[in-house]
């Protein structure tokens, strides 16, 4: 199932034709908690699951095409990314730009700030910060379903929710700027995640996903969840022995190589063959 947040917070299922909408099953309402409907539809999956599946014999309310798609987990209470998690991309990240030589295997996690997380349809904004490089990372994040603490790597996955595409945009590091990692990665607009959340039961095995990132339709990246050095299961065992990992909870599991450079004018495109693809334009900050 691909499971969508639109307009206003909406949140739908996607159809053939469209997207059929599921918003009147939740309690969540209002302006202010409208964000925070897609936590709740994931803590009541298992009541509300066979509804969501009766509504996708229907008509599509409205059509893809004429909604604004929005981050579709965009109030997690823990957004979480793996460092350096593919060999192929530690091996280009060289020189003052980055941080060291570790992987995740050994570093763990970073916290992202929440509020970096952006609607597909939304450009990416790069600050107005003169001589520094801000790079593209496409990643694929996994969706946290049932709450997860202590939990082994035999049961991981029974806690992921779904998969969708991210980017974890980053500006680099100079000899004499050295900032935070969170701080780098964390700009408004820098995690752009969707077009939706394909759910976990059409995912046996999150190694079989793939992703690519085009800048101007010049491929940049290609990547796919097998080559991990810390899998799926592992981010999960890791982080629940930290903390609990929350319905709704984020995990971009790390960029492959290609790492590259952004800059306002290009259009960048990111692809999966199982979680579809959004299109990003690149402009320079609006404030
Ligand atoms: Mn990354």
């Amino acid at each position: 199932m691909r499971l969508v947040m639109y307009d206003e917070y909406e949140v739908g299922v996607v159809v053939d034709d469209g997207v059929r909408r599921v918003t009147d099953l939740l309690d969540v309402s209002g302006k202010f908690g409208a964000p925070q409907r897609m936590n709740e539809l994931i803590t009541r999956w298992a009541e509300l699951r066979p509804q969501i599946e009766a509504r996708r014999t229907g008509p599509a309310d409205v059509s893809l095409g004429t909604v604004i798609l929005r981050c579709p987990s965009p109030r997690p209470r823990n957004f979480l990314a793996a460092p350096l998690n593919y060999a192929t991309h530690r091996a280009e990240m060289k020189g003052p730009m980055t941080s060291g030589a570790g992987t995740a295997a050994d570093l763990g996690f970073f916290v992202k700030a929440g509020g970096c997380l952006s609607d597909p349809s939304r450009p990416i904004e790069l600050p107005r910060v003169p001589g520094r490089r801000f790079d593209h990372e496409a990643e694929i994040a996994l969706i946290i379903g049932d709450a997860a603490w202590g939990v082994t790597r035999a049961d991981a996955l029974d806690h992921v929710f779904g998969y969708a595409l991210v980017l974890d945009n980053t500006m680099r590091m100079t000899e004499t700027q050295r900032e935070e990692r969170t701080l780098r990665k964390s700009f408004w607009t820098f995690s752009p995640m969707g077009p939706w959340i394909v759910t976990a039961d059409e995912v046996p095995d999150p190694a079989d996903l793939t992703l690519a990132l085009w800048v101007n339709d010049e491929l940049r990246q290609e990547g796919t969840l097998r080559d991990l050095i810390v899998d799926v299961p592992g981010l999960i065992e890791q982080a629940s022995a930290v903390l609990p990992l929350e319905p709704g909870d984020v995990y971009a599991t790390g960029s492959p190589s290609g790492v590259g450079p952004i800059l306002p004018g290009d259009v960048v495109k990111i692809a999966s063959p199982r979680l579809g693809e959004m299109v990003l334009k690149v402009e320079e900050r609006s404030w």
